[in-house]
């Protein structure tokens, strides 16, 4: 592709809009633009990147004998309502109507489709077990759409679900496609991790995510370096020590702390350690006020939180100021268990329990209560752990101590188990002529955030680092001064050459300021790049990597054979 008929539309600044380092960059490079919020195009780069992508997910999925079909992103109400979760989806849903008033949704996922369509189509065990696939748009309307095309609300996504006949098959389909992602990633050269899942609104019991590790991520991650053990932070066990403190348990006392709230205003006022205290967060769902117990130090995991109280996490609300006075006539840093109203639920984690004479509100404006102690006389809930995980933990699996790092979701794997199958009594008939559910899986992988994904992993402060395999070209031909002939003439012999041999291949021949030229093939991020310049006549050019960006003086056939052999 010559360069000067290129339509790509890079841009010098960074825009205003952009939250992250890979948004930045693909705006920048004229690959991707912003339509609404969360809503992107692509441009002819931006597009082959994604269509590299697509290639090696569908290869790979393919090659694990799964099938590619295509189903629609409009899907009716009624499906929705088998499932039950038209409603549980709520505002996260794009909803729309025909001109007859039926209603529809874009799909945000393709569970009740997948399984309302095996279910008229497929009857006899000897038909199992199936993989199908497709890679086609998904819909959220996020609250807040961000970080570019990490959390769009179109983005393009492959998702594949299993049938089997059992829990066993079940598995095995699982491993199928674990083994089938590991190939995926590991091709596109991702530094990532496998950890187990919150399952969410899939509905499963079984579920992992494979999360590239990078600093601008959303998704925090707890990780073993002496182990596999990787968990999300939704998940992560928090296991401490830290908090068991034997000795005598002293008389409990009150004690003025005029203006004195937050722990680290405690922390000063008492000169204790932050773990000397325990905080005291008062939250509602729809039944009740829950009044939860944490160390001053930690912080409280609403997905577990919301697991012991076996609710939706999206349920619980923090109380506002009014209601926390209304309930304790006290204000948000004085807040205590002791004296709370007995509608109120008290819940403790464990190692508050084992914590002693620690420091928590006196349910009264400036004061606090020293040398409080969860002991036999004092009512309340243990929950085992409410805990976020954080650094310095002891792992699960081996017992050393644990590392927290960020990342993006690029891949998700759940079982199903029959929950689809039974809300929309998709059967088949087993051997023996006997109706039975299907046992289902869904696994999917995004594909349009693999490639911010992978900006964020390849970059530097010049531009994209892309890797050879999902790169809109593999090489780039850069005639300094295309005003010279000897330097025009030359390039075009190299690119010629190059497109001959079937390479992905531009040539910047634009009549523009060669650092004009320089900065945006940094920028653009090409692998492999050939600068024709000023030796032009002595056929040496300078042939350089993007990624590491040494440049050697080579012949143009030499520069050839490396780019060759580079693509082999
Ligand atoms: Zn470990």
């Amino acid at each position: 592709m010559r360069m000067s008929k290129l339509y790509m539309p890079t841009i010098k600044e960074d825009p205003t809009n952009a939250d992250v380092i890979s948004n930045k960059l693909l705006v920048r490079a004229g690959m991707v633009r912003q339509l609404v919020s969360g809503v992107y195009s692509y441009m002819p780069l931006g597009n082959r990147v994604l269509k590299n992508v697509e290639r090696i997910v569908r290869e790979e999925q393919d090659a694990a004998g799964f099938q590619e079909v295509l189903m629609s992103a409009l899907q009716p109400r009624e499906l929705w309502e088998q499932s039950g979760r038209w409603a549980d989806f709520g505002p996260e849903m794009f909803k729309l109507e025909d001109r007859k008033g039926r209603e529809f949704c874009l799909g945000p996922t393709h569970e009740e489709y997948f399984t309302n369509f095996i279910k008229n189509e497929l009857n006899s065990y000897k038909q199992l077990p199936l993989i199908i696939y497709q890679i086609q748009n998904k819909y959220r309307d996020e609250r807040r759409p961000r970080a570019g095309l990490i959390r769009g609300r179109e983005f393009l996504m492959k998702d594949a679900y299993n049938f089997d006949a059992d829990e066993e098959g079940m598995i095995k389909s699982y491993e199928l496609v674990w083994d089938s992602y590991v190939k995926i990633f590991d091709r596109l050269g991702f530094d990532y991790k496998v950890v187990q899942g919150d399952s969410g609104n899939m509905g499963g019991k079984v579920s992992h995510e494979f999360i590239a590790i990078t600093s601008g991520g959303e998704a925090q991650i707890a990780y073993c370096k002496n182990c596999d053990f990787a968990a999300t932070d939704e998940v992560a066990e928090c296991i401490t020590d830290e908090y068991n403190e034997t000795g005598d348990k002293l008389e409990i006392e009150k004690v003025s702390t005029p203006n004195v709230k937050t722990i680290q205003e405690l922390n000063e006022y008492f000169d204790l350690p932050k773990k000397k205290f325990v905080k005291t967060l008062l939250y509602k769902t729809e039944e009740e006020v829950i009044a939860v117990m944490i160390p001053g130090d930690r912080e409280l995991n609403l997905v577990k939180f919301s697991k012991f109280l076996n609710v939706h996490p999206d349920s619980i609300e923090m109380l506002e100021e009014h209601e926390i006075n209304k309930l304790t006539g006290s204000y948000l840093g004085f807040v205590g268990p002791f004296g709370l109203k007995e509608s109120v639920r008290l819940i403790a984690d464990s190692r508050v329990k084992s914590m002693n004479n620690f420091i928590v509100g006196a349910n009264e404006i400036d004061y606090h209560l020293k040398n409080a102690n969860i002991s036999d006389d004092f009512e309340c809930e243990i929950a085992n752990d409410l805990l976020n995980a954080r650094v310095g933990d002891i792992c699960p699996s081996c017992g050393e101590k644990i590392d927290i790092n960020t990342g993006i979701e690029v891949g998700n794997i759940f079982q199903l188990g029959t929950k689809y199958s039974t809300a929309l009594d998709a059967t088949y008939l087993d051997k023996n002529g006997k109706a039975q559910h299907f046992w289902m899986g869904s696994h999917g992988i995004g594909v349009s955030r693999i490639i911010a994904a992978l900006v964020e992993q390849n970059h530097d402060d010049r531009g994209i680092i892309w890797p050879l395999c999902v790169a809109p070209y593999k090489a780039i031909v850069t005639v300094v001064n295309s005003k010279n002939q000897e330097m025009t003439d030359l390039g075009n012999e190299i690119y010629e050459t190059l497109k001959n041999k079937g390479v992905e291949v531009l040539i910047d021949d634009r009549k523009e300021r060669a650092g004009v030229k320089f900065s945006e093939m940094d920028l653009i991020g090409i692998p492999l790049r050939i600068v024709v310049g000023r030796k032009a006549n002595e056929k040496i050019v300078e042939y350089s990597t993007r990624k590491d960006m040494e440049k050697e003086e080579i012949t143009s056939n030499e520069a050839i054979e490396r780019v060759l052999k580079a693509l082999e």
